[in-house]
């Protein structure tokens, strides 16, 4: 069992950096100070803030791709049996699908029943510009990397779940001899995860920078003027994320949503400063392996593909705004236009990734799909940028909600570390180098090089 943290625990820490973040963002905001050009704007907001929250953010997606490989491969070679695989991938495509259907159902209907959006006038000077949708069978093909490097340079995450699945597959079929490779790949892992922790180190600092700067730059008083659409739209996500994904929780897997919503808030925290499910994937996966207990060769599929593929909060933001706009503009959707923008919006959510604002451009290939004015989403431009914190705190408890559910179903949740509490917690000594194993490694090097030198030597006497 962990010892318990001494001081603060880390968790504490990024809330309290979440706080004053907010605060000291709302006071620049409301003095004044923060014009372009001021001190304020130039060293602090602009400056300090941005540099530290750009960098950790740069920082965590350094890790995704590499983290993913090396934990998907190191998932696949230990899940003990392939067929198993199919299995985990089938049951979570259908929960993620289910689950978003449901968030943009619910966000549709409570949406409809305050009939927000009812004599907003439509004046708007923010332009959006219209995507349309790829169709299925792009959305299909791109699933397979025609270059590797590519797409594992521009993180196209299907595509890295794909190749490093085939992979993990390859390395079984190979077998013993493959031994060497899967030794790289567990270390690689375990090299990996020690990475997430030199981050998180960091995080109180940078979530305060991050929230500093948002919220100095935006200041909350643009929410007042939507003030029916951003209150129903928040009570419906925080509906989902407290009421209906604990439920499912609790019905599929029987496990406590207390404890559940404790671990979870550092991950919220992740998500809700960065605003990019894809950014937070090296959080969910220490949270949901190390804290919730899902084996790895479980949460590493589920928790990458949740974040490209299941956006709940986006589902939601997308079912309300639906309503308000077609509202606005005085445009009937009747019971089949509202079935089309939940299909719409499922299909949406399967080829977009996890990324700032995305949402938006989800919805607005929706629009095109039913027919609602582009120029709406004009409307809700302003306060997109607050909300998408919040949805994006919902979309990364929805991949986590999923994840355990399906471990649990595989018997793959160890339930002993998801019932403790101090399971997983960072602490102190897991950021210390240990003077003894460093000196054991160095030596390792030591005699790797001499070896290497030896042979060299000899050949080079033998000819
Ligand atoms: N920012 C969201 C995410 O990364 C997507 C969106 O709703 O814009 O999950």
């Amino acid at each position: 069992m962990a010892q318990h943290a001494k001081g603060m625990s880390l968790t504490t820490k990024v809330l309290l950096g979440m706080l004053l973040g907010i605060i000291v963002g709302l006071a620049i905001n409301l003095s004044g100070l923060n014009v372009k050009g001021s001190w304020m704007n130039f060293y602090v907001v602009d400056g300090l803030f941005k540099i530290v929250g750009a960098m950790f953010v740069t920082a965590l997606k350094m890790l995704v791709v590499p983290l993913v490989f090396f934990s998907l491969v190191s998932g696949v070679i230990g899940i003990g049996d392939i067929r198993e695989l199919g299995k985990v991938g089938a049951k979570s495509f259908v929960l993620y699908l289910l689950t978003t259907a449901l968030a943009i159902a619910v966000g549709l209907s409570i949406a409809a029943s305050f009939g927000i959006g009812e004599g907003v006038h439509m004046s708007t000077d923010a332009v959006f510009t219209a995507k349309e949708a790829p169709p299925l069978s792009k959305v299909l093909i791109d699933i397979i990397p025609g270059n590797v490097v590519n797409a594992f340079a521009s993180g196209k995450m299907l595509q890295v779940i794909f190749f490093s699945i085939m992979v993990g597959i390859s390395i079984l079929m190979v077998g013993k001899k493959a031994r060497p490779i899967v030794e790289l790949i567990e270390i690689s892992n375990e090299i990996m995860m020690k990475m997430v922790n030199i981050i998180m180190a960091v995080a109180p600092y940078a979530v305060f920078a991050l929230l500093g700067r948002a919220i100095a730059n935006l200041g909350l008083g643009l929410l007042a003027d939507l003030a029916g659409y951003v209150t129903v739209l928040i009570g419906v996500l925080l509906l989902h994320l407290f009421v209906t994904l604990m439920i499912i929780l609790k019905l599929f897997s029987g496990k406590s949503p207390g404890i559940f919503l404790q671990k979870m808030k550092e991950v919220q925290v992740f998500a809700f400063s960065t605003s990019s499910s894809n950014a937070t994937i090296p959080v969910t996966l220490r949270v949901v392996t190390d804290r919730l207990g899902v084996h790895n060769s479980i949460s590493s599929f589920t928790i990458p593909f949740g974040a490209t593929i299941n956006m709940d909060g986006t589902a939601i933001m997308q079912g309300v705004a639906t309503v308000f706009i077609a509202n606005a503009y005085g445009v009937h959707l009747g019971m089949s236009g509202y079935l089309t923008v939940i299909l719409m919006s499922v299909l949406a959510s399967i080829g977009t990734a996890g990324v700032p604002g995305v949402g938006l451009i989800m919805l607005s290939m929706v629009f095109t799909q039913v027919g609602l004015p582009i120029e709406g989403i004009g409307l809700i431009l302003g306060v997109d940028r607050l909300l998408d914190m919040i949805r994006t705190a919902v979309n990364v408890t929805g991949d986590a909600t999923v994840s355990v559910i399906v471990a649990k179903s595989e018997k793959k949740l160890d339930e002993k570390v998801y019932d403790d509490p101090e399971a997983g917690i960072i602490e102190e000594e897991d950021l210390e180098i240990d003077p003894q194993a460093e000196k054991e490694l160095a030596e390792v090097v030591e005699e790797i090089h001499e070896e290497i030198v030896e042979e060299t030597e000899q050949k080079h006497q033998g000819q």
